[in-house]
């Protein structure tokens, strides 16, 4: 997004306009950050074979997904509907790989039936599907217990983690494969988000690798995701240059000792996404407290949960006046609930009326996004080549009743005559 002639612009288009052609609140994804992102990875690195999948739980809209697709990405998939997400976008279903957690052995049937790639995170399931599919190769998840980022809401590989099949119980993986006749295709990991320390990142490859060693029939090598985008102005993100010449070393020594050309994959989702979104509400009060300045905006955390649900920070900006006098201000949402956006944030002077941006929004924003209050859900709009796109509509009353089933056992007469 650009300042120009203190009027923002994101790829040339005013989000103001967007706002009141599509109406308020709104989702803006700019293509050109996701495509700038995407060829970032790819560049970064330099192996004979590199997938990248975009992990589309992130943001589902299947123009986006249709987007990586054209890109030469494949699709990270978490659940069975993701699946079929991916299939609708035209991804043929070797690009997809199925990675999901606790889910039934029904849903893995029928992600067999699809012929997505599998990815099998514990030694139960693991028997039961080698019992039943011996000749449907899959890959499995290792928990590689190291510990990434600072939150443990999204460290998934330490040693309480419920993801993955521990490094220790790999001699019982090979138990399973002997005794079922399964193939082990590929190994994977994911150590959960926000990956700082490029030797962390290290340290689980090599662990990952030393794994992969003890399989006859692997053809990829998955590494997960994790990668940081910056929040803040001068947040520091994962060095995404200096973990592709390092990895890349690694891998292609490893394939030279294996003697096959296995493939390096990775799955992030964030680092696609994430700042090419933004959030656009109106502020509907401006209330002066004895304690602070609220400015009420005209969403909540049925929009908008990650500052909520993580403490995310997601900078707030007045997209109405980019440039004067600013001021503090706690930015909170209309749900009948504590939803703070931002404490004490320092924003240009807010009228009411004056609509706020919110940075960081296309990863697990509108994704999570619900229908609390009964409110619905906003539309979504695609900036592609400096003409916008609505790629989603938002939601009506029709939406909110949909599922709703009406009965009239507790309907109740109305003897008082309506005027
Ligand atoms: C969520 C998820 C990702 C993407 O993580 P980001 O932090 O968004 O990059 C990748 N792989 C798996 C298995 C996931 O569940």
């Amino acid at each position: 997004m650009e300042l120009i002639e203190n009027r923002y612009q994101i790829n040339g288009v005013d989000p103001i306009e967007l706002c009141n052609e599509y109406g308020c609140p709104l989702y803006v994804y700019d293509a050109s950050k996701m495509e700038a992102q995407y060829k970032r990875m790819v560049n970064a690195f330099k192996v004979p074979k590199l997938k990248i999948n975009y992990a589309c739980k992130a943001m589902t809209n299947l123009n986006v997904l249709k987007l990586f697709k054209s890109l030469g990405a494949g699709l990270d998939t978490v659940s069975i509907q993701e699946v079929h997400l991916g299939l609708k976008a035209g991804f043929v279903a070797e690009e997809i790989i199925y990675t999901p957690n606790c889910v039934s052995f029904e849903e893995l049937e029928a992600a067999v039936a699809l012929g997505v790639k599998i990815n099998i995170d514990n030694t139960s399931i693991l028997e039961q599907f080698g019992d039943k599919y011996p000749n449907y190769p899959v890959c499995i998840r290792v928990n590689p217990h190291i510990m990434a980022g600072g939150n443990s809401n999204i460290s998934v590989g330490h040693i309480d983690s419920k993801f993955g099949i521990s490094i220790h119980q790999m001699p019982l993986v090979h138990r399973i494969v002997e005794s079922t006749g399964l193939k082990i295709e590929g190994v994977h990991m994911h150590t959960g988000s926000d990956i700082l320390d490029v030797e962390v990142f290290l340290q689980g490859a090599e662990i990952l690798l030393n794994i992969a060693k003890t399989f006859p029939d692997i053809s990829y090598i998955d590494f997960g995701s994790g990668f940081k985008v910056p929040y803040r102005v001068g947040d520091i993100d994962t060095n995404i240059e200096e973990l592709g010449e390092r990895i890349s070393n690694r891998f292609n020594t490893f394939i030279k000792e294996y003697g096959r050309e296995v493939e390096l994959a990775f799955e992030p989702g964030k680092f696609l996404v994430s700042e090419a979104g933004y959030f656009f509400a109106k502020v509907n009060v401006v209330k002066q407290t004895t304690s602070t300045v609220f400015a009420g905006i005209d969403s909540g955390l049925n929009h908008l949960i990650r500052p909520m649900f993580y403490g995310s920070h997601h900078t707030i900006f007045n997209v109405s006046k980019p440039e004067g006098r600013q001021r503090f201000y706690t930015v909170v949402g209309y749900i009948c609930e504590t939803d703070t956006f931002g404490v004490n944030r320092k924003i240009t002077e807010i009228t009411e009326g004056d609509i706020l941006g919110f940075r960081n929004a296309g990863a697990y924003c509108f994704a999570m996004s619900s229908n609390y209050n009964s409110r619905f859900r906003p539309a979504e709009v695609l900036i592609h080549e400096g003409k916008s796109y609505l790629i989603r509509e938002r939601e009506t009353m029709q939406d909110i009743l949909k599922n709703q089933v009406e009965h009239s056992i507790f309907d109740t007469k109305n003897d008082v005559v309506e005027a």
